[in-house]
């Protein structure tokens, strides 16, 4: 057997299988020694159906003492029921549309299940839990008087206490098609063979010796054979850290890359600066003033920026971005590179031609502001209006859905609406310095003259290549300002913004009022709706966020009880506003319709918006003034927060109601954390504590293994794989010493830009 045998010469394989298997991106031997156990099981004694809490993720060893099929007493659904005892009490099983399960575990099977648990009337219970067989006595089996586990909760992969050395059962995470149990034999036989001895750990050999961590073979056979948890957990420090390794090289080199390059020399006059902050009736916070010194130091000098401004809804990221746009565009380009000295370029000849002929120049430097989507593109180009009131700068719009430029030749106050053709022009000779977009911004088609600054909001797969792409005429990089509000720990921060040097906005400009943030009992409910009733009727706007989209389908019993966001929105506008206008908003709608109804709710012709968590993204309507939050339970803390930050923006007093089905004391001491904390960053790391690395906003889209999500429990690991990462990119930019590690990164492939 080798390591890069396929699957398919070593394993004779279902064609359901060979599908699953694809869908997983698992071909070949290799690839399945890196499908990572979920979590460990393994015997006790005490049994743990009545230690873990209701809503933690569970495995747990027991044996099926009832089980029947049926059908649902209304819906004719058919389904299983079962009973599964351990040593410490019993738990309800139920499968819908799997009424098959009943003939393959008869009463007696020694099985694993997984899945949430959950308790009505004391009673315990899980719903569709995945379930394989697990042989009694030998690896990890229950025996008759030893029968019980899982993991008490996100945070502990284990169910055991520290050091015991009593065997595990890996749980493998399954898809349609292969189970755990499969994964189980499959990777046995794989350990069977010498294979796992043949691979070549990509991790330099002093590393894994300074962080004492196991070398590739070791570890592979302890994560998935482990005989303790205390190697079990050494092989899953080396994955986490490896993850984390080699995406800080990846991002060290870029940085190394990108600093590698020519870039514009900017070094505004501190004079024309505080000309545009005197405009302003407000002085900036010392965050702001922080932040200006930052980006204004990045500007000088031969290496272009690369920084993230962090901070939240609110915090004056815009007036940044403004104020040092301002600086950009009021500077003509350089003659020479601050690395040596430039070839005249053809814009330089056009532009002393330009002078021969007498004709305007507009040769100063230029600005791309880029945005998620047309909306926000679109709020960014107003406040840019609003903070250039008076300034002889165009700015202009470029979104799929047209063109616009401002300020308009009739009334210098306002925009006017522009074709596609001369807005590309106008880039293209200079005459327009700040250009605002969507995606639209990246096409071919746009060319600008000197482009010498980017500034991107909430997308944090802005890569080096879509920074190329930008300036692609120019041999000079600009300078970057990646912007974000999206509130994430450090540990995170510092793994997918590894490329970037970080400055806070920490601080609120001052003035403005904290939302009122209450945790409403289902007794509340009708106040709550009447002062929504007061606010609208005096002109103010609200959001109601639910944490389902539609109706539930019923295999998912945990949505049952959620509200929905077309239900609520029938039920609202029925019985409880029928006065007002209410429209709904959520993440399966066309992305045509969610701007068209975001765009009647920023024109208030919407008076209540019924959303998912869509509205996350800072679309800004400074008119909401109340926003509640249903099930709220179910959304991290840092979630919440950025939900509410929608009615952050207003003059008027801002409340959030969360509402919640949940009794339990540790639920409501979550909730109000909420109502306590400064800002999202701290909520961050509240939910990673609390939650683990699931709890997370968006944990899905970072582009982080689980087991990479594992370290980001750990900050000194992060660091350190930082460290390395860093200290090894600047002795060996190309990694030409480390062969294994170049073609480990490789493997690891492009992270696309969405
Ligand atoms: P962000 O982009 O971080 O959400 P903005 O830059 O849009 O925040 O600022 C939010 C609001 O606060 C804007 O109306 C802006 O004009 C105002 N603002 C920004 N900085 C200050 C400040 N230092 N003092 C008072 N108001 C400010
Ligand atoms: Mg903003």
């Amino acid at each position: 057997m080798q390591l890069n045998d396929p699957l398919i010469k070593i394993l004779r394989l279902t064609e359901a299988q060979k599908k699953a298997l694809k869908k997983l991106h698992l071909t070949s031997v290799s690839d399945v020694l890196y499908h990572f156990p979920a979590r460990y099981v393994s015997s006790t004694g005490d049994g743990v159906i009545q230690t873990t809490a209701p809503g933690d993720m569970a495995s747990v060893v027991g044996v099926i003492s009832k089980t029947k099929a049926r059908k649902a007493w209304k819906s004719r659904i058919p389904m299983t029921e079962a009973t599964l005892k351990d040593a410490s009490g019993s738990l309800h099983l139920l499968w819908l549309h799997q009424p098959y399960i009943s003939k393959m575990f008869p009463e007696g099977s020694a099985v694993v299940v997984t899945g949430k648990i959950k308790e009505k009337d004391g009673k315990r219970s899980m719903i569709n839990p995945e379930i394989t067989r697990v042989k009694t006595g030998g690896f990890g089996g229950p025996t008759s008087r030893n029968l019980e586990v899982g993991p008490p909760n996100r945070n502990n992969l284990f169910n055991t206490t520290p050091n015991s050395d009593i065997p595990l059962l890996p749980v493998y995470p399954e898809s349609r098609g292969v189970t755990s149990r499969w994964f189980f034999y499959t990777i046995q036989k794989i350990l069977a063979d010498d294979v796992v001895n043949t691979a070549h750990d990509p991790i330099p050999k002093d590393i894994l010796k300074k962080y004492n961590l196991p070398a590739l073979g070791t570890a592979l056979v302890w994560m998935h054979a482990p005989k303790n948890e205390t190697d079990a957990r050494a092989a899953r420090k080396r994955f986490a850290f490896q993850e984390i390794f080699f995406i800080q090289l990846k991002k060290q080199q870029e940085r190394h890359f990108t600093d590698s390059l020519p870039t514009w020399d900017i070094r505004p006059s501190q004079e024309s600066i505080n000309e545009f902050l005197a405009k302003f009736p407000f002085t900036p916070t010392s965050a702001q003033s922080k932040a200006l010194t930052d980006i204004f130091n990045d500007f000088a000098g031969t290496r272009a920026m690369s920084r993230l401004l962090e901070g939240d809804v609110g915090s004056g990221k815009t007036f940044v971005a403004a104020a040092t746009s301002f600086a950009v565009v009021t500077t003509r380009p350089p003659k020479m590179v601050s690395t040596g000295p430039a070839l005249p370029k053809k814009s330089d000849l056009q532009k002393q031609a330009g002078r021969v002929e007498g004709k305007q120049d507009f040769g100063n430097l230029q600005v791309a502001l880029m945005a998620p989507t047309e909306i926000l593109a679109t709020q960014h180009f107003e406040s840019f209006i609003e903070l250039y009131r008076g300034l002889p700068i165009n700015v202009a719009l470029i979104t799929s859905s047209g063109c616009k430029k401002f300020p308009s030749k009739v009334n210098p106050n306002s925009w006017t609406d522009i074709s596609r053709a001369q807005l590309l022009k106008w880039v293209a000779n200079g005459e327009i310095p700040i250009l605002i977009g969507t995606h639209a911004l990246i096409q071919k088609t746009v060319e600008f003259k000197h482009l010498a600054y980017v500034i991107i909001d909430e997308q944090h797969r802005f890569g080096t290549k879509q920074r190329m792409t930008l300036a692609r005429k120019d041999e000079k990089i600009p300078h970057l300002l990646s912007m974000t509000a999206t509130p994430i720990p450090r540990t995170l921060a510092l793994t997918i913004y590894g490329d970037l040097d970080l400055t806070l906005l920490d601080v609120m400009p001052p003035g403005r009022k904290p939302i009122v943030t209450k945790i409403a009992t289902p007794r509340e409910r009708k106040a709550v709706y009447e002062h929504i009733r007061t606010e609208v009727q005096s002109g103010r706007q609200a959001y109601i966020i639910c944490p389902r989209i539609d109706a539930p389908d019923e295999n998912d019993e945990m949505a049952l009880q959620a509200k929905s966001v077309e239900e609520e929105t029938k039920h609202l506008s029925r019985d409880v506003f029928p006065e007002f206008r209410i429209a709904s908003l959520h993440g399966k709608m066309l992305s045509s319709k969610k701007e068209s109804v975001m765009a009647d709710f920023v024109s208030g012709a919407i008076n209540i918006l019924v959303a998912t968590s869509v509205v996350e993204v800072g679309v800004n309507v400074p008119n909401a003034t109340i926003i509640i939050i249903e099930g709220a339970e179910r959304f991290g803390l840092s979630q919440l927060h950025q939900i509410r930050g929608r009615v952050l923006r207003s003059t008027h007093q801002a409340h959030c109601y969360l509402f919640t089905e949940s009794k339990s004391q540790s639920t409501l001491d979550r909730l109000k954390v909420l109502a306590e904390a400064a800002n999202g960053f701290e909520l961050a790391e509240h939910d990673l504590a609390l939650r683990g690395a699931g709890g997370l906003v968006g944990h899905k889209q970072w582009g982080v293994s689980d087991v990479g999500m594992e370290a980001l429990q750990n900050i000194k690991m992060v660091e350190a794989a930082r460290n390395e990462a860093k200290a090894l990119v600047s002795r060996d930019p190309e990694l030409s010493g480390f062969p294994l590690l170049q073609s480990a990164l490789t493997e690891r492939g492009e992270v696309h830009f969405e």
